[in-house]
């Protein structure tokens, strides 16, 4: 009998934990539900209190209108909500909450301790539960509102709570959810603690002011108003200024009713708005409010996810792109801003002129600007620095040693931007009368040689030399550090502090110094020999950002982000004039580069064209 029967009823529990991995995907989500629910209880004052993360507890008190006792027990149980009691709610659902899935969900996979009370009630009600079941009840004393603490979340699913990532990680996400969710309800008084630290103490304001409680002063004095009525409702809110515009991780924030989403249509619609007004791969933070009937929305597509469908959305795109762009308009931010110089596009050689295309901003550059001066810092540095070896060779002549160490055959392999090339070998001689390098557009270096032609992305050639000696001084532990005379200081959000402290050591090993500045601030006090008159606190931004694209990255990723972000920074513009002998000097020390294809940041260097193909375009 027994043998002939397969398919068996999940028990109850194991079912639960299923579902629960739909809803409960990490600390950050239980944060989310948490925090929610109490939103939808009408409460003025959460506070939340996080421990290791997440894993060892996650807290949520709030003052809202409680449980009774019954209540307290039934909350738990799957699909029990007081939030829909007819289908057709869930098309006029404008609360938070998804079905009543979450509070049985998380009860499934933790240990959970619910304290809660109404008004009217005497006494509140404690009720524990571990794994889905019910341990205890009874009635206890406690203040109005619910208190509930999750506890060692994924005990009993070994494998989930391993798949966890780093604390830090796992506490980013969590600042994440606060932040979207605090910054959607800016007249409720929050505060965020992380192993008894406070993180945010946030007060009653408006959205504005919560904004900058959330992102401090960077955004002061950058955040131009928005608003519009339309049809479908009210759009209201901030954009930043163009010139408040970054490549990398600008905050940016849809809202729906009070809901955090995402809406890559829609930020499409503002990107719009910017064109022109901000390098193309630049973003601007915005904090965009949608006040719409619920029934105009659809909010279902999937609980966990932050999509929303909209029922016009192709109306509201373009009202959206012109009242942002009226707005940058009003404000008179006219295209004054300071193009960022470091990359322009790579146009290679060859190509046909695309006309429709948006004209490269003119570069203003300080022709007096040396970016090879040793900015009268003096120290022992190794004579594999090109810019060393320029000077002396400028002064003393070339010695001899440098001179061995750049004679022999070396080949660079041909970077297969180029039609037919293959691996074909590009050797370039170190004698100069036997090629002959000029510049072209103070952007390129154009290196005859007897096998072709070859055209050098200034910026990123140099960028490579320098990005293998940084990362060859981090390995060899070769701190080459410059003291600033005036500290530059580093404001950080939690969020973007939890990130520094990740990287921290390595930028120390590159040859940054911080001190201290209060309790997300930094000053940085000595910048890396080499970074020379650019923007140190960039240069930290830029590392973050790439650490942002995978904050699991390992150290030795780490430490390449670090050299490339310090190295594309330090790395000579477009529109700086060199002279012949620089020019050979860094193809000399590409020529000793493990890599003399890429720009640090996986751009080619540079654009081949050998006499075949010359011949082939000739025929
Ligand atoms: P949902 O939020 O979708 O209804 P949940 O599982 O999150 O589902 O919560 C179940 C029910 O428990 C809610 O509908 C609500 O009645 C009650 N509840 C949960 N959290 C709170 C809270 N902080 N204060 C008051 N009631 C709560
Ligand atoms: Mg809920």
């Amino acid at each position: 009998m027994s043998d002939n029967r397969c398919i068996q009823v999940l028990p109850e529990v194991v079912a639960n934990q299923i579902a629960a991995g739909e809803v409960v995907q990490r600390p950050a989500s239980v944060v989310k539900e948490l925090v929610e629910n109490a939103i939808d209880a009408g409460s003025t004052q959460i506070d939340i209190h996080i421990k290791d993360a997440g894993r060892t507890l996650i807290q949520v008190i709030d003052n809202g209108i409680g449980m009774s006792a019954d209540d307290a027990v039934t909350a738990f149980l799957p699909h029990a909500t007081s939030k829909i009691r007819k289908a057709e709610d869930l098309f006029a659902l404008s609360t938070m909450g998804f079905r009543g899935e979450a509070l049985a969900s998380i009860a499934a996979v933790a240990h959970v301790e619910l304290r809660t009370k109404r008004q009217q009630d005497e006494l509140g009600s404690c009720v524990c539960l571990s794994g889905g079941t019910l341990e205890s009840q009874e009635l206890i004393g406690c203040s109005k509102g619910t208190n509930i603490a999750v506890r060692d979340l994924f005990y009993n699913i070994p494998a989930r709570r391993k798949f966890l990532k780093s604390n830090e990680s796992e506490f980013r996400n969590i600042l994440q959810v606060v932040e979207q969710i605090t910054l959607a309800h800016p007249t409720l008084q929050f505060s965020l603690h992380h192993n008894g630290q406070v993180i945010y103490q946030l007060m009653p304001e408006n959205t504005h002011q919560r904004i900058l409680s959330l992102f401090g002063k960077k955004l002061d004095g950058k955040l131009l108003s928005v608003q519009v009525e339309t049809i479908l409702g009210t759009i209201t809110g901030y954009v930043g200024t163009p010139e408040s515009a970054i490549k990398r991780g600008a905050t940016q924030f849809f809202f729906v009713n009070h809901r955090y989403i995402q809406h890559p249509y829609f930020n499409k619609a503002i990107q719009m708005a910017y064109e022109k007004l901000i390098p193309s791969d630049a973003r601007a933070p915005y904090f965009i409010y949608f006040d719409v009937e619920p029934g105009k929305i659809d909010v279902n597509i999937h609980p966990t996810k932050t999509e929303v469908r909209f029922e016009d959305e192709k109306a509201i795109f373009p009202i959206l792109s012109a009242v942002v762009r009226e707005t940058l308009g009003k404000s008179n931010s006219i295209p004054t801003i300071d193009f960022d110089q470091d990359d322009a596009p790579f146009i290679p050689a060859i190509q046909t002129a695309n006309t429709s295309q948006p004209q490269t901003p003119r570069v203003t550059f300080d022709p007096s600007y040396n970016p090879f001066k040793s900015s009268g810092y003096t120290s022992k540095k190794p004579s594999d620095h090109w810019e060393d070896l320029y000077q002396q060779k400028e002064s003393n002549g070339v010695n001899k040693a440098e001179e061995d160490a750049f004679s022999g055959p070396f080949s660079l392999s041909v970077n297969n931007t180029s039609t037919s090339s293959g691996t074909e070998k590009w050797e370039i001689p170190t004698e100069t009368e036997n090629y002959k390098a000029v510049q072209w557009k103070r952007k390129y270096i154009v290196a005859f040689t007897q096998q072709g032609i070859k055209v050098y992305h200034q910026h990123r050639l140099h960028a490579r030399i320098l990005f293998e000696q940084y990362l060859k001084r981090m390995e060899k532990a070769e701190r080459y550090s410059m003291p600033l005379l005036f500290p530059e200081v580093l404001e950080f959000s939690a969020q973007e502090n939890s990130l520094f402290t990740q990287v921290q050591d390595e930028l120390v090993a590159i040859g940054f110094a911080f001190e201290p500045f209060g309790k997300t601030a930094y000053q940085i006090t000595a910048i890396p020999e080499g970074l020379g008159d650019s923007n140190p606190a960039e240069a930290v931004l830029d590392t973050m950002a790439l650490l942002q694209t995978d904050v699991t990255a390992g150290k030795q990723q780490q430490k390449q982000w670090v050299a490339q972000s310090i190295a594309e920074k330090s790395a000579i513009k477009a529109g700086k004039e060199l002279t012949a002998m620089e020019m050979q000097l860094m193809l000399e020390q590409l020529a000793t580069c493990q890599d003399a294809t890429y720009s640090p940041s996986g751009k080619a260097l540079a654009y081949c064209l050998n006499e075949t193909e010359i011949e082939n375009k000739l025929k």
